[in-house]
């Protein structure tokens, strides 16, 4: 199990860091509350690299501003991003080819939905993406990734009730060419047959149901029963 790190945590510093108060957790945060966030999540990466010793390494990868690391950080507040708390994307140097920035895109629902504690370690798992960038080159969630995520304490799964904050509701079923997404708690005909519905609002027939629990997602009842047996067979509950 990874740990929690708090700011308390991250006891001595050589910048004065100035933390932003964690912003209200609302369903859609104005501008400033997502600008709030964002200082926030920079502040606890900027002191969690420097507590562990990493600054020097990441700062040297990079062209970056000021005294700054290497690093962007992007807040998303749409609805969609049902699937992952963030994302990693790395920009590579034109002459060198080598990865030498790497932004942090953050949902807001996730922050929204987790203690500011839960969320440090997503936040530890999109960094523990950049450092692998950095000294390899690489992405994705295999081993070398996971060496990583080790050794910065990163969450590498979402257990059913962290989820369960995050979305409110056991399925989302999701129009794959509108989005649009609605919510159900029981395992109702469009949940269990959602080739057989068609989407409300733009009326094409690319359903995809989500079991948010587990994370996973079918088309058809016979993925779903698929998905079902397997789900019921792990220690996620159904
Ligand atoms: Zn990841
Ligand atoms: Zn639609």
């Amino acid at each position: 199990m990874s740990r929690v790190i708090t700011y308390e945590d991250i006891p001595t510093l050589d910048h004065d860091y100035d933390i932003p108060e964690e912003p209200e957790r609302v369903d859609t945060p104005s501008k400033s509350q997502e600008y709030q966030l964002k200082r926030r999540i920079r502040a606890y990466v900027e002191a969690f690299v420097e507590h562990r010793g990493l600054w020097a390494e990441l700062k040297a990868v990079g062209e970056p501003d000021e005294d700054g690391l290497p690093l962007g950080y992007t807040i998303e507040t749409g609805r969609r991003w049902t699937r992952s708390g963030g994302k990693c994307t790395p920009y590579e140097n034109n002459q060198t080819g080598k990865v030498t920035y790497c932004n942090l895109t953050f949902v807001w629902r996730f922050y929204a939905g987790m203690s500011w504690e839960k969320f440090t370690g997503i936040i530890r798992h999109e960094l523990a993406h950049a450092v692998e960038y950095f000294r390899t080159g690489e992405g994705g969630h295999g081993a070398p990734f996971k060496d990583v995520a080790e050794e910065l304490d990163a969450v590498t799964h979402i257990d059913n009730e962290t989820w369960m904050g995050v979305f409110d509701h056991r399925y989302t079923v999701e129009c794959k060419n509108c989005n649009l997404e609605s919510p159900r708690n029981k395992a109702s005909k469009p949940v269990k047959r959602p080739e057989q519905r068609m989407c409300p609002d733009c009326k094409t027939d690319t359903l995809v149901v989500h079991h948010n629990p587990s994370g996973k997602s079918w088309e058809t009842y016979d993925k779903y029963q698929q998905v079902r047996s397997e789900v019921e067979k792990s220690e996620i509950k159904w």
